[in-house]
């Protein structure tokens, strides 16, 4: 069985200073390739320097769907395999809240990525409104459909509910199992599915021990070394 995969994502947070004093420390720590951490662009190059003798994957946080163009401040997947990113986090909650990124976007996204030879973890969530109005389902369901057609092998698919993302409340174990389950009922039961929202050292071996759970993305807890380390050492 494939291991648990552990995704740290610094959103936008980090410094020239910080990937040089955090990432060695992970390097230290001989974690295996199913660890990915994903910064910020101005730092994936130097990231990728400070990785190179180890086997944790290099991610970005967003990709452009276009491949080449003028296309102002854009980044393509060509250029994050070229600085060495083998993923790329794809339709995050905070992308689709604060820029507008529609599913169909991001469905593009996924699929210039998996041209560029980049795994997308595409992100799929409710909101709390839509958990109480009892459509977190139906949510989820559209939010998968437009990736009807691309091959569920290529991609991992990121359950995160915004109402846990960056709030310090995680979502049940009794809530994850049911989400992933529908997830891999919905696209195929071997689809990857990783849970993300308030994933920290102290709950981690709880997620990870849920059923479904194929590993985890994590924000702010994957800022610390220490703390991030605590959570791959719970992958399985
Ligand atoms: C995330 O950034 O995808 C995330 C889950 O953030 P946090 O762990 O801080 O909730």
């Amino acid at each position: 069985m494939a291991r648990q995969l552990v995704i740290g994502n610094w959103k936008m947070h980090g410094s020239v200073g910080q990937v040089r004093t955090v990432l060695p420390e992970l390097v230290r720590a001989e974690l295996g390739s199913n660890i990915a951490i994903c910064v910020a662009y101005p730092y994936l190059a130097l990231a990728k320097s400070l990785l190179s003798e180890s086997a944790i994957q290099l991610g970005a946080q967003d990709v452009c769907e276009f491949h080449i163009g003028a296309y102002t401040g854009e980044v393509s997947p060509a250029m994050l395999a070229d600085v060495g990113c083998e993923l790329v986090i794809v339709g995050h909650s905070e992308r689709r809240r604060y820029f507008n990124e529609t599913s169909e976007m991001a469905a593009r996204k996924v699929k210039a990525a998996l041209d560029g030879g980049l795994l997308p973890v595409y992100c799929v969530g409710e909101t709390q409104a839509q958990r109480d109005a009892g459509i977190a389902r139906d949510v989820i369901a559209e939010e998968l459909q437009v990736l009807a057609g691309v091959p569920t092998s290529l991609y991992a698919v990121a359950y995160e509910p915004s109402w846990a993302v960056g709030t310090g409340v995680i979502a049940t174990p009794e809530q994850i199992a049911e989400m992933h389950a529908f997830i891999k009922q919905t696209l195929d039961t071997r689809t990857r599915v990783l849970y993300g929202g308030s994933v920290k050292a102290d709950n981690a071996a709880q997620v990870l021990a849920t059923d479904g759970v194929d590993g985890v993305l994590v924000g702010g807890a994957a800022l610390s070394a220490a703390e991030f380390l605590k959570i791959c050492s719970q992958a399985r």
